[in-house]
């Protein structure tokens, strides 16, 4: 079944319709956001087995979507599911073993290797489960690295690096190492860092899974203003059953099969 967070498709419609308003916030961002109701990343019967033989493993298993600018989408599974492997499917961390993934009108499963790198740092933001900041380095050096791999460089990454940290409310915290923040704002530093080049897809593996649930709604209400609010498609793994509210839509999967989900 083709799964789908626009108005085709089989599946159930979406229970809020946000208009995405587009604010570019810099000027340094040379990419617009996709209109809301464009399909910016589709899933063509997705798999991915690990290994071969006896030891092999299907992790993922024939998954369809097509999913649009503009979403808070949820994806939720037992541990070992498939979800942290959908999700590198999806941000080009991983090729699928059979199926292909757009990412807008580009084919990005079939790309060669050295061509990879680009579209990661264009079009994708990645929120790696658990914090995975450098610890020697402060909130703000963070940030700018990950700007600096993405093309900026010197006092414009610097500069930026600021920028991203300010709109997650820690133009306060900028030279602090992550030993002296605490969970929340470590995790908006990981959000700060995602935004880098403002790509149009922000993946995030579990972000709410170390933080208490105040702190988790939070992180979660800055994701989804970055989908409603600017246009991104936001694609979330969660376990919380306390914010799905928040979500546009909802899947399950389970031994590497989606499904489309409800709230709990
Ligand atoms: P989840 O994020 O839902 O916990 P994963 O995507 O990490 O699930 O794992 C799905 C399945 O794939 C599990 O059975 C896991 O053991 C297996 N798996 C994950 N990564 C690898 C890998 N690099 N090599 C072999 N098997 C893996
Ligand atoms: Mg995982």
């Amino acid at each position: 079944m083709r799964h789908s967070s626009a108005a085709r498709g089989a599946c159930s419609e979406l229970t809020t319709n946000h208009s995405a308003l587009f604010t570019v916030h810099c000027s340094l961002f040379t990419e617009s956001m996709p209109t809301a109701t464009q399909t910016v990343l589709r899933l063509d019967h997705v798999s991915k087995t690990y290994g071969e033989g006896e030891s092999s493993v299907e992790a993922v298993h024939d998954v369809s979507m097509d999913l649009d600018a503009g979403k808070f989408i949820f994806l939720m599974g037992p541990s070992g599911s498939g979800k942290t492997t959908l999700l590198m499917l999806m941000g080009c961390l991983l090729r699928p073993t059979t199926g292909s993934v757009h990412i807008f009108d580009e084919e990005v499963s079939s790309l060669a290797e050295a061509r990879l790198p680009r579209v990661r740092r264009h079009r994708i933001g990645f929120i790696f489960q658990g914090f995975n900041l450098f610890p020697a380095l402060t909130a703000l050096e963070n940030v700018e690295v990950t700007l600096n791999l993405k093309g900026f460089r010197g006092e414009e990454g610097r500069a930026e690096a600021r920028n991203l940290l300010a709109r997650v409310g820690l133009a306060n915290r900028t030279h602090h190492l992550p030993e002296d923040l605490s969970g929340g704002e470590k995790q908006r530093v990981a959000v700060a860092r995602a935004l880098a080049g403002n790509p149009s897809i922000i993946l995030a593996d579990e972000p709410t899974g170390m933080l208490d649930s105040k702190t988790g709604r939070l992180i979660s209400e800055i994701l989804r203003d970055l989908a409603h609010e600017e246009g991104r498609l936001v694609f979330m793994v969660s376990h919380d059953s306390r914010i799905t509210a928040l979500a546009d839509q909802i899947f399950n999967i389970e031994d590497g099969c989606l499904k489309e989900g409800s709230r709990q």
